[in-house]
């Protein structure tokens, strides 16, 4: 009996969500977000310095520029810690009311998501071992290369779209770009190609054993995500990120974290 009672208040439940999810889907206003007290910032942290882990903490640029903004709107700051390739689905689904990922605000997602304003220029870079034969972009024609899932890293090397002249053998795909460097150290891949800060951060605590080339791939602008129609909330980001640029505290924020080796 008790289980049954237990298995109604379930359906009963499941059924309430029903329309709740449906509710879900309707974008979040500023007031909004106020009277819900905070601020959720999904994010993976897993990309030092944007976002990555200090015991249980996560800290980083991204998490300094959150912080600016939940304070802005007068609201707590809440991260939500999820896999990169799931971000903004997250966005849709309304269980984050933005990204701040070290995600470029590339055209394809446009298509699903709002950008703030760019608030760091980036590029893809080729992480090797020492002794590798790869010194350039075109050697990497033919090579077993390690990326981030659903990342503009991956994407470059895919190569779906045929958007760049680069041929790899195959592209092995990391939930961390730790575990990508960790599988080119064991000899399993030849090269990780992932974005240019995070790979100086992953090369500084293995530089016995692997080097950063000096080559960009691409030309990518970091930006804030947020649900499809969000202009009252895009309008603060963006003056949050424009007093932070004027101010000189974003450089100075940026600066903390490369200097803090
Ligand atoms: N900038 C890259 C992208 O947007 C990688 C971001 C990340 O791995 N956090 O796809």
């Amino acid at each position: 009996m008790k289980k049954m009672k237990k298995l109604v208040a379930f359906l009963l439940v499941a059924a309430m969500m029903v329309p709740m999810a449906a509710c879900g889907n309707k974008v979040k206003s500023v007031g909004d977000i106020q009277k819900s007290g905070k601020l959720v910032m999904a994010t993976n942290a897993e990309f030092e310095p944007f976002e990555f882990k200090d015991g249980d903490a996560v800290v980083g640029i991204d998490v300094e520029i959150s912080q600016k903004i939940a304070d802005r709107l007068g609201v707590e700051l809440e991260i939500s810690d999820i896999a990169f390739d799931t971000l903004i689905t997250a966005l849709q689904s309304g269980k984050a009311d933005i990204v701040a990922a070290g995600m470029t605000a590339d055209e394809d997602r446009r298509k699903n998501v709002d950008f703030s304003d760019a608030y760091f220029n980036a590029s893809q870079a080729i992480i090797v071992m020492n002794d590798s034969d790869i010194a350039s972009r075109g050697d990497l024609n033919g090579k077993k290369v390690g990326v981030q899932l659903g990342t503009t890293g991956d994407k470059y090397c895919t190569n779906e779209d045929g958007a760049n002249d680069i041929e790899v053998a195959e592209v092995k795909r990391y939930s961390k770009g730790m575990e990508a460097v960790s599988d080119l150290i064991a000899g399993r891949i030849d090269a990780v190609v992932i974005d240019d800060f995070p790979a100086k951060k992953l090369v500084e605590k293995n530089a016995d054993k692997i080097q950063k080339l000096d080559e960009a791939l691409t030309e990518e602008e970091y930006a804030i995500a947020m649900p499809k129609g969000s202009a009252d909330l895009q309008k603060e980001i963006n003056a949050v990120i424009s007093e932070m640029k004027e101010s000189g505290e974003l450089d100075q924020i940026v600066s903390k974290y490369i200097a803090e080796e």
